[in-house]
């Protein structure tokens, strides 16, 4: 690696099966068994499972009755929000006494820099260690950790001692740490890309690495870059603290104008599916409906509704919606509708102030 890349201590913190621990931590009855959590039962789908029910295959964002099948002694559990978000908070209250730069991707997922921290500590190995060790105290759950040079590596690396473990890739480890890696955990790569990269014979961080950058740029557009750079330990996202998600939306433009609401509750509920499908994927909840409404004039109308409880579920957004838009007369054909959920149960503490962080040379990882 050459001496000009800032070398930044990054650790990436990832609790295990959370909502399921969580739920087994509150309800001893729950506990060494399989268990998933989820609205719906066997109808829904399962937001996540312990790990007593991932040996049987199951898996998040798995459909209820496939689970059950795969699993027939399963246990349903309805999610908790409040309960996950509380949990949440205490353990960002941990994150916030090592380092102010933490940037929480779900309620069970964060990056940290350390490469300055609180506790004047060099090692973010032994951070990692002290910080799953006191979430493991206070709060009564196993997490894994992931410690190296930058986030993209520190994520990836959350993995490998997954669960109840960590794994740190050194500063001198890294190249050789990305040339083995598997193309599929670079970030961006999903089935399609996948497929489009193992026809180009690119199979692993090395491969990649023979391609040059305009030859990714040309095959692969704007990721081509970020991937030529990726592979070479050049990933210089910063940790941001306020980099938090306020809102989840999705919408549909129509074809042809609808003016019947029996045809907009067909919309609305394929609308109201891949929100909640995204918002199972980020693991997040949210308790502000609002109805976003365009008309063939091009005005634009919002309705929103907030609801004594973080929801996430399709049925629960669809209702919601529905009472939205039977809430006042439509006064137009309609060309666009849209749902987005927000006040989320991600919020963060402000901003903290940036301080510039000095480039140290000596690597205690
Ligand atoms: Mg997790």
């Amino acid at each position: 690696m050459s001496n000009d890349l800032p070398i930044r201590k990054i650790i990436h913190i990832d609790m295990d099966a959370f909502y399921a621990s969580v739920e087994q931590l509150d309800n001893p009855d729950l506990r060494g068994k399989p268990i998933a959590v989820g609205g719906g039962g066997k109808r829904g789908v399962v937001s996540a499972a312990s790990y007593e029910a991932r040996k049987f295959g199951v898996k998040s964002a798995m459909a209820g009755n496939l689970a059950a099948k795969l699993c027939p002694h399963i246990i349903f559990v309805r999610a908790n929000f409040e309960r996950y978000s509380e949990i949440s908070k205490k353990i960002r209250t941990i994150f916030f006494e090592y380092t102010d730069l933490v940037e929480p991707l779900s309620l069970d997922e964060a990056y940290l820099d350390v490469t300055q921290n609180k506790k004047g500590n060099p090692s973010a190995s032994l951070i990692a260690k002290e910080i799953r060790e006191r979430i493991y105290n206070e709060v009564g759950l196993t997490a894994s950790a992931g410690i190296s040079i930058n986030k993209f590596i520190a994520k990836v690396a959350s993995d490998y001692n997954k669960p109840n473990g960590q794994k740190t890739v050194n500063p001198e480890e890294v190249i050789e740490f990305l040339e083995k890696l598997d193309i599929r955990k670079f970030y961006g790569v999903g089935k399609v890309t996948a497929e489009k990269m193992y026809q180009k014979g690119i199979f692993t961080g090395w491969d990649l690495k023979q391609k040059t950058l305009e030859y990714l740029d040309t095959n692969f557009g704007k990721s081509g870059r970020y991937y030529y750079y990726t592979v070479r330990g050049v990933h210089n996202s910063e940790v941001k603290p306020n980099r938090i998600r306020k809102s989840l939306a999705a919408e549909r433009t129509f074809r042809e104008n609808l003016s019947s609401e029996v045809f907009m509750l067909e919309k609305l509920e394929h609308i109201a599916e891949e929100v909640s499908r995204r918002l199972n994927k980020s693991k997040v909840a949210g308790k502000t409906v609002t109805l976003k409404i365009k008309y063939s004039d091009f005005t634009l109308q919002t309705r929103s509704k907030t609801l004594q409880y973080f929801i996430s579920d399709k049925s629960v957004i669809l209702d919601t919606a529905k009472d939205l838009l039977y809430q006042e007369k439509l006064s137009n054909s309609v060309r666009l509708l849209g749902i987005s959920l927000s006040n989320l149960n991600t919020e963060a503490k402000k901003k903290p102030e940036q301080k510039s962080v000095s480039v140290q040379l000596k690597f205690d990882f």
